[in-house]
C-alpha cells in the first residue's frame, strides 16, 4: 500500500515552486532548464582508529597533481567521528576510481587501519542553468548550478539560494495579500546574481589558471603559503565575497605568482622543445 501511495500522481495546488531537488532536478526538467557540465565527486567515509583522528582535529588536506585529479584536487575532510577521503574531476570522470586509489594513498599512513563507512559519488555542476526561473516556478541550490568553482562548495549556496528565494516570495506576496508572479521571482535571481556571480567568475578563473597542469598546481601550493593570501582565502570562505587587494603592493602577489606561473610553463615548453 505505502509503494502505491508513492506512485500515486497527485495536484497539489501552489502559489509558486521552488525546486531544490538537487543535480538530477526534475523541476528543473520540468521547466526546460537546458543541462550543464558536471564533475564527478567520488568520497569515501572512513573511520578511522582514535589515535590518527587526533591529526585532523584541527585540519583538512589537500592533495593536488595528476594522479588525484587532473583538474581538480583530492582531500581528506575531517567529519567528527571520521575522515571523508575523495577526489573529482570533470576531464577524466572514467577514471574516478583510479583517482580515488590515488588519493587514498597519498594519506595512506594517515588513514592506515582505517575501515569504508560509506562510499559517495555525485555529479557536481559546472555552471549555472541555462535557464532557472519560468513563470512562477524557480530553482535554488544544485538544481540551479550553485557551486563554487575550485573548491566546489555548493552547502552554503543551496541553503542560502533557498532562503533568497522564500523571501523574495514573501515579499512579492506582500504578506500573501497578492498573487506573485515571475517578476517577483527574478528579484531573487537578480539578487543572487548581484551578490555571488564576482565569486563565481573569479573561481572560475583561479582553477583554469591554477588546476591545469601540476607546475601550475605548485605555483598555487606556493601561492597559499603567503599569509595574506591565507587571509583572503579565509576571509572569502567566511564571508562568501572574493576579497579586494587592500593596496598597490598586493597586487605584486598576484603578479609574481602569474609570472612565475608563465615561467613554469616557458620552462617546461623549453624543455619539451629540445
Ligand atoms: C562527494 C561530495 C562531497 C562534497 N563536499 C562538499 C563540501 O565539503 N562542502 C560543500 O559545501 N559542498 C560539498 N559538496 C556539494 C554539496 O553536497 C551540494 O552542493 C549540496 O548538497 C547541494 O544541496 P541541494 O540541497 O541543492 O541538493 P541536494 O543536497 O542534492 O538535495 C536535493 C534533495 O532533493 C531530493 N529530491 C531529489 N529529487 C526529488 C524528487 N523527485 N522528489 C522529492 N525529493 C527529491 C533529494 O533526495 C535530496 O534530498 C559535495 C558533494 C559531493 C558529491
Amino acid at each position: 500500500m505505502g509503494r502505491l501511495a508513492v506512485q500515486d500522481r497527485k495536484t497539489l495546488e501552489v502559489d509558486a515552486v521552488i525546486g531544490a531537488d538537487g543535480a538530477n532536478s526534475c523541476v528543473a526538467k520540468s521547466i526546460g532548464a537546458g543541462d550543464y557540465d558536471y564533475a564527478i565527486a567520488f568520497q569515501e567515509r572512513i573511520r578511522i582508529p582514535d589515535d590518527k583522528m587526533v591529526y585532523y582535529e584541527n585540519l583538512a588536506e589537500r592533495y593536488v597533481g595528476d594522479d588525484v585529479s587532473p583538474d581538480f584536487y583530492g582531500w581528506v575532510f575531517p567529519k567528527c567521528d571520521h575522515v571523508a577521503v575523495g577526489t573529482g574531476t570533470v576531464t577524466h570522470k572514467g577514471d574516478i576510481k583510479k583517482l580515488q586509489l590515488a588519493t587514498r594513498n597519498r594519506a595512506k599512513d594517515k588513514i592506515l587501519e582505517g575501515k569504508i563507512i560509506r562510499v559517495e559519488a555525485h555529479p557536481i555542476p559546472e555552471h549555472l542553468r541555462p535557464r532557472r526561473l519560468l513563470d512562477r516556478v524557480a530553482l535554488v541550490g544544485e538544481a540551479a548550478g550553485y557551486v563554487t568553482k575550485c573548491s566546489g562548495e555548493g552547502i552554503y549556496f543551496a541553503a542560502k539560494s533557498g532562503r533568497m528565494c522564500a523571501e523574495a516570495i514573501v515579499e512579492g506576496s506582500e504578506n500573501w495579500k497578492r498573487m506573485v508572479d515571475e517578476s517577483d521571482l527574478r528579484n531573487y535571481l537578480e539578487k543572487w546574481d548581484k551578490t555571488y556571480w564576482p565569486t563565481y567568475k573569479v573561481l572560475d578563473v583561479l582553477q583554469k589558471v591554477f588546476y591545469r597542469s601540476n607546475p601550475a598546481r605548485e605555483a598555487f601550493v606556493e601561492m597559499c603559503a603567503d599569509e595574506y593570501v591565507q587571509k583572503m582565502t579565509f576571509d572569502s570562505y567566511l564571508y562568501k565575497r572574493v576579497g579586494t587587494w587592500e593596496s598597490s603592493g598586493r597586487f605584486e602577489v598576484g603578479f609574481q605568482y602569474h609570472w612565475k606561473l608563465d615561467g613554469m610553463h616557458l620552462e617546461r615548453r623549453n624543455r619539451f622543445s629540445v
